[in-house]
């Protein structure tokens, strides 16, 4: 038997673990840098297999984390973690926004193949109608406002299951192999302590898949060249100067009119003729009374563009329309970025290999040069990689998806996992032999 139809035997067999494994995280979903409970148990099954476990402050760097909660919020998620089942050997280490998890298995001499895989979910109510087969087969999401409705609970159990092929199959690899388990991708907020932690420094390549929508009904992963978009994630707190809004307005600053008029510029910037924009203000808080003028506005903005170039123009622009906006009313102004992720490029090269695995060798149905969409922050573990002359890419394992990504009815056929199991294991079989 060759090595790939033993991968496709141990993959389909591996089928019903992986639907139970990925229905437990579902069922648990933790938000970014709270993602004590699945780490733990990732940590534990990569021991149990035999891989050589680094996790917490090993693999996450402390000053390269962005969006982090409160540390009241990071302690009582803990608390719940351990109250629903986190591995108490491991859950104290991954303890404080440092959930990342790394598994190494060293199969001699070769290239470093990595392998990312994203653990984090939501903040999404999911949905309780029976409709969504989540909450109709008992596995909708114990914490209520957390749900993965992007799929990376399937991500999580895929990259288990990749562990376990990998494993059963050292003898015929020469190489190493990374499987690195990410936290907070949904914000672009994780992937970059990684990289800067030093975990793709010895890495010639790097892979890693997103479940996509399955639109012709046979497509079983695509491929693009196409990028994702670059990203920045901001919050902007004006501040200006309470007054009573009869007696004395003239000696107030109003927040809320600095917000305001910087909301109604922002979503003026002029488009690039170089490539894609986008930018949008999610949220507005502002004000504490109608008779009272506003002394402080919040805002929670995203600004993209095709290239981190791109992205940088509309970055500046908004910037400065918020210094304007807020000098305009007599408020002072202060910007935090909360994430960011440059645009992801992958490798011609690679892709073109990976097809072929795929198509020739795996017997997968396999789409080409889709649109990418949206943004990842796996763009700057990609970066990382290209930049010391090695190959980076992103796949997606496409499904017949319910409801669309992010919303509260979001699902995925569940038997799709095995596909993207396959061609992982595929693909660093061709790669490490
Ligand atoms: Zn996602």
């Amino acid at each position: 038997m060759s090595i790939y139809e033993t991968i496709q035997q141990q993959a389909k067999a591996l089928g019903p673990w992986l639907r139970e494994t990925r229905r437990d995280f579902h069922a648990h979903a933790e938000g970014g840098w709270c993602e004590i409970r699945t780490g733990s148990l990732v940590a534990r099954r990569l021991t149990q297999l035999g891989y050589e476990v680094f996790l917490g402050r090993e693999v996450c760097r402390d000053a390269s984390r962005m969006g982090l909660p409160t540390v009241q919020r990071l302690d009582a998620e803990y608390q719940r973690a351990m109250e629903q089942g986190a591995d108490p050997e491991f859950a104290p280490r991954l303890r404080g926004g440092f959930t990342g998890v790394m598994g190494v298995l060293d199969c001699g001499d070769g290239p470093v193949v990595a392998l990312r895989f994203d653990m984090d979910a939501l903040g999404v109510v999911e949905a309780a109608e029976l409709s969504h087969r989540p909450a109709a087969e008992g596995f909708r999401s114990n914490n209520e406002g957390v749900m993965h409705a992007c799929g990376h609970d399937g991500h999580t159990a895929m990259g288990l299951a990749v562990a376990e092929v990998l494993m059963n199959l050292r003898d015929q690899l020469h190489g190493k192999i990374k499987l690195l388990f990410q936290p907070a991708e949904e914000g672009v907020r994780g992937a970059k302590s990684m990289v800067d932690r030093g975990l793709l420094d010895d890495v010639d390549y790097v892979i890693a898949t997103h479940m996509g929508q399955r639109a012709d009904g046979v497509s079983q992963v695509s491929f693009t060249e196409d990028g994702t978009l670059a990203t920045t994630k901001l919050d902007v707190t004006f501040s200006g100067k309470a007054a009573h809004a009869a007696m004395v307005p003239e000696q107030g600053s109003n927040a809320l009119l600095a917000a305001a008029t910087a909301v109604l510029n922002l979503h003026a910037i002029p488009r690039s003729s170089q490539g894609e924009t986008r930018i949008n203000v999610g949220t507005l808080h502002a004000g504490t009374g109608r008779n009272v003028i506003c002394d402080r506005a919040a805002l929670e903005l995203e600004v993209r563009g095709a290239t981190t170039e791109i992205n940088d123009y509309v970055e500046r622009y908004a910037r400065r329309i918020i210094q304007a906006a807020a000098e305009m009313h007599g408020c002072s102004w202060e910007i935090t970025p909360m994430g960011s992720s440059p645009s992801l490029q992958s490798h011609p090269e690679l892709i073109k290999r990976a097809e072929s695995v795929c198509r020739d060798k795996l017997g997968l149905r396999v789409l080409s040069g889709v649109k990418a969409g949206a943004s990842e922050d796996f763009a700057y573990m990609v970066n990382a990689v290209h930049e010391h002359g090695g190959q980076g890419m992103m796949f997606h394992t496409l499904s017949p998806c319910a409801g669309p990504f992010h919303g509260r009815n979001f699902d995925f056929d569940e038997g799709d996992m095995v596909t993207g199991v396959i061609a992982f294991c595929g693909i660093v079989a061709d790669l490490l032999q």
